[in-house]
């Protein structure tokens, strides 16, 4: 197995690569930087007709995928060391440092969950992590599985550029990005911040942590009061 290896467990494998296969995760694998290959669950499925879920013990709305078929499904994908994710919203947050663990191990196996979810004994016989892309219900898994990597494909070696490390993006340095500005010089009455074609590189880089402090308080305090207590005692930079 080479790069980088995603294998997605989905009723809808239709849905693969669809975004993935476009712009730089697409031309990553093309270039053979990660793989992506899906397993339809519904092979796996009982009976004639492929049955995958089944209602709720208990009561209650909405179907749950069957332990037994998700569990044949995802022992039907070779053991090796990737981790392997169920996309679920109880599940832990997706967060830059979580994507970067990710991306630094050689792939993930991803459950797409459907219709109220899976049945709890798989995720617990299986050591599924739950992974959450936010506070929000999606219909099902695929688009966060998709979410997922998409955010780690672009930190594989090779697929942004050089110059692009993404080292300074938002969340990186513990704050959101400072804003950005290209030509023209001036668009509809605005111009841009003169320190940014002053050619003093220190006093960018100023602009910019300010800049980047002054929209994470506004917008993120929680973020915001991290940073400040990780960076408290630090003088200002000259
Ligand atoms: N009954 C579940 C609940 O209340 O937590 C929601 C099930 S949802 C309709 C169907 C599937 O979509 C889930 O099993 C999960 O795979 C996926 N999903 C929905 N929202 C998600 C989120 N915020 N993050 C990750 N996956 C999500």
């Amino acid at each position: 197995m080479t790069g980088f290896s995603a294998t997605v467990l989905t009723l809808y494998p239709e849905m693969f690569p669809g975004p993935l296969g476009a712009s730089l995760s697409g031309k990553g694998l093309d270039k053979g930087i990660w793989s992506l290959e899906t397993v339809q669950i519904r092979d796996f499925g009982e009976g004639r007709h492929r049955s995958v879920d089944d209602t709720p013990a208990g009561g209650g709305p909405g179907m749950v995928l069957r332990a037994d078929v998700v569990g044949r499904a995802l022992d039907s994908v070779a053991a090796d060391d990737r981790p392997r994710l169920l996309m679920s919203p109880r599940g832990r947050p997706l967060t830059q440092s979580f994507v970067r663990e990710l991306a630094t191990g050689p792939g993930v196996v991803i459950l797409c969950g459907r219709f109220e979810g899976v049945d709890e004994r798989v995720i617990e016989g299986r050591d599924l992590v739950e992974v959450s892309i936010g506070d929000y219900v999606l219909s099902g898994g695929e688009i966060a599985a998709a979410v997922v990597l998409d955010a780690i494909v672009r930190l594989l070696p090779g697929v942004m550029g050089k110059d692009a490390s993404g080292s300074e993006e938002s969340f990186e340095t513990g704050l959101l990005e400072y804003p950005h500005y290209t030509r023209p010089q001036v668009w509809e009455g605005r111009g841009i911040p003169e320190v940014l074609t002053s050619g003093d590189h220190g006093a960018v880089a100023r602009w910019r942590r300010e800049r980047s402090l002054e929209v994470t308080r506004a917008r993120r305090p929680d973020l915001s009061r991290a940073w400040e207590a990780a960076h408290a005692g630090e003088r200002p930079k000259k």
